[in-house]
């Protein structure tokens, strides 16, 4: 399904400044987490991928020397031309960190990604949507699709971590053993607040007041904690 009303371009001005792209491939090859709808953004139709992602790519100024690349699903899912065409859009904007998204069942393909952008000089960071290190949770409610438990394990591969509150089950404590492992064991943690979509899966309000109230004041300034009330909060979406 292509969806053309999204907010493609955006700027991150606060904590890690980055410009940010959602662009679109040929969808997520995993689709079964049980919350989430986004993977909708799809179409199997290349050049017209290729044609929007260029657009929304030319706006990128470079004026923080980095950009996020996000596509509702993972790296793997954007086409060769795409692909050339981040890599000339970091060289001429001089952008030397790149952020991807990538889900756990192409981490083989990482190293080649990296490989890719070190050529040319350019850091890459990969985040993975982890949800809950809670793996029962994760795998049993969430399918998930992450057969390792080890919080070690999974960032033996990605630099970066989302979680995912506001879920019937949730506690003070689970969330905050999650943000706290996050922060342990890679870079950087971007939280998630459920919000409502057409997933089964509904958000949890006495979970999510409970969030706003004990966390957000602990976190909210921590410079390598990214918080997302509105999955939109970022400019995109
Ligand atoms: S891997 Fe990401 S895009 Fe794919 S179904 Fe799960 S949350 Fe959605």
């Amino acid at each position: 399904m292509e969806n053309n009303l999204l907010t493609r371009y955006s700027e991150i001005t606060e904590k890690n400044p980055r410009e940010i792209v959602l662009l679109r491939g040929s969808g997520c090859k995993w689709r079964r987490c049980t919350f989430c709808d986004y993977h909708l953004d799809f179409s199997l139709d290349e050049k017209s991928n290729y044609e929007l992602n260029r657009l929304e790519l030319a706006k990128v100024t470079g004026r923080y020397g980095k950009l996020e690349v996000i596509n509702s699903g993972s790296f793997v899912d954007l086409d060769q031309k795409t692909f050339a065409f981040i890599i000339d859009t970091c060289i001429n904007k001089k952008i030397d960190e790149i952020h991807f998204e990538c889900h756990w069942m192409h981490k083989d393909n990482i190293p080649t990604l990296r490989k890719a952008f070190e050529k040319h000089n350019i850091i890459t960071k990969i985040k993975i949507g982890v949800e809950t290190f809670d793996s029962d949770y994760r795998e049993n409610i969430l399918h998930k699709g992450i057969d390792v438990q080890e919080p070690s394990k999974i960032a033996e591969h990605f630099d970066e971590v989302c979680l995912l509150f506001g879920l019937d089950g949730q506690t003070l404590n689970s969330m905050r053993q999650d943000i706290e492992t996050g922060l342990s064991y890679f870079e950087r943690v971007c939280v998630n607040i459920m919000v409502e979509n057409s997933t089964k899966i509904k958000p949890n309000n006495d979970v999510i007041r409970t969030f706003i109230k004990e966390l957000y004041p602990i976190y909210k300034d921590n410079k390598r904690v990214d918080i997302l009330i509105e999955n939109t909060d970022f400019g995109v979406g």
